[in-house]
């Protein structure tokens, strides 16, 4: 006789089986081919998609949360100081995120250079590039036979974001210096707002132009990079290619490495100088590649310069960055000495909150 518990399973069988077949359900898993098989993939596939909708929405709430700005945009305090912090010469944080603390200016005429659009304030910089500068202009003029230095921007007295320009530029150790000769005269404070740099760029956009381009820019350059403090020379692929031509195969081709191709700068080169010997809180870039740049790297580069840019959809502006972002010492260099900006409630009190743990971000 069956046991009651093997009775009560083939009964519920049964009764499965004629109640599938009265709804006509299959009785087997549903394979590919199947009109059940794609129902049930295509609800899998919705599923999926729903579930990857929610987990994008989700992290894009997590990051509204963790870079939302507390306060007013930096650049505006930055914006607003007219005198450097009458503090030790520091360079504090990185060249794109970042101040500077006991600036130093760079005279608006030397003997061997002019500054340019001095309606801009940004003829200041940490005492090392000053210096580092002036020493460029003079050996230049005395042995590559470049007349003087037309500089653009450096820094602002105090460093930090700046309202128009620059993502770098915030420490005091970055400096545009035109690829112009200075002109034989002095100019005027309306010429330097005035005048135009010259672009070294031919037609092509993949080569300088022979009318404008010399040696002396091979040579000045070549001086620039030749100073330990320099880490990188920005120069635009086009000028890197020219500078990579312009030494022989078996020259002193160590100094390349430190021309950098990039975007724009075909006016001027940009001259960045590595953390100074005291300020601890400089944070350093990791050093450019040992080689010489003329490869691979370059070809890319000349590849993208080529064709002109396609136009983009436009992208949300980025959130400027507020002093809660920089580093803590940048709060005592915007608010220290007595021509300290005159910061409005609001700003005072985000500068006294408390630090951001986002770690900084590179740029140029
Ligand atoms: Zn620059």
């Amino acid at each position: 006789m069956r046991r009651p518990a093997t009775l009560i399973c083939a009964l519920a069988l049964t009764l499965i089986g004629a109640v599938a077949l009265a709804q006509d359900l299959p009785l087997r898993a549903p394979v590919a081919g199947d009109k059940e098989f794609k129902l049930a993939a295509n609800k899998k596939k919705a599923v999926n998609k729903k579930r990857a909708r929610k987990r994008r929405a989700k992290r894009r709430r997590s990051r509204k949360k963790t870079t939302k700005p507390a306060g007013p945009a930096a650049k505006v305090l930055f914006g607003a100081a007219k005198s450097p912090a009458p503090m030790a010469a520091r360079a504090i944080g990185f060249y794109a995120k970042g101040c500077l603390a006991g600036a130093a200016p760079l005279p608006v005429d030397g003997p061997a250079w002019q500054a340019m659009r001095l309606s801009r304030n940004r003829n200041w910089g940490h005492p090392k590039l000053i210096a580092l500068i002036e020493r460029l202009a003079t050996e230049a003029k005395k042995y590559d036979g470049w007349p003087g230095l037309l500089v653009g921007d450096i820094s602002q007295p105090r460093g930090g974001p700046m309202l128009t320009g620059h993502a770098s530029h915030q420490v005091g150790l970055d400096a545009d210096i035109w690829l112009t000769p200075m002109p034989d005269k002095r100019l005027s404070k309306k010429e330097r707002e005035k005048l135009s740099a010259t672009s070294m760029l031919a037609k092509d956009r993949v080569s300088v132009n022979p009318k404008v381009w010399t040696d002396a820019h091979v040579r000045l350059l070549k001086r620039a990079a030749s100073y330990a403090a320099v880490e990188r020379i920005f120069v635009h692929p086009a000028i890197k290619k020219a500078l990579c031509e312009a030494v022989p195969k078996d020259g002193d081709r160590r100094w390349l490495r430190k021309m950098r191709a990039y975007w724009g700068h075909h006016y001027h080169f940009h001259v960045r100088i590595a953390c100074p010997n005291g300020s601890s809180n400089c944070e350093a870039q990791p050093a450019p590649p040992d080689d010489d740049g003329c490869g691979k790297t370059l070809k890319h580069w000349l590849a993208l310069v080529k064709r002109p840019p396609k136009p983009k959809k436009p992208r949300p502006a980025r959130r400027p960055l507020t002093m809660a972002q920089l580093p803590r010492d940048c709060r005592a260099v915007l608010s220290s000495g007595p021509d300290a900006p005159k910061l409005p409630h609001a700003a005072a009190a985000a500068s006294t909150a408390p630090k951001s743990g986002k770690k900084t971000v590179g740029g140029k």
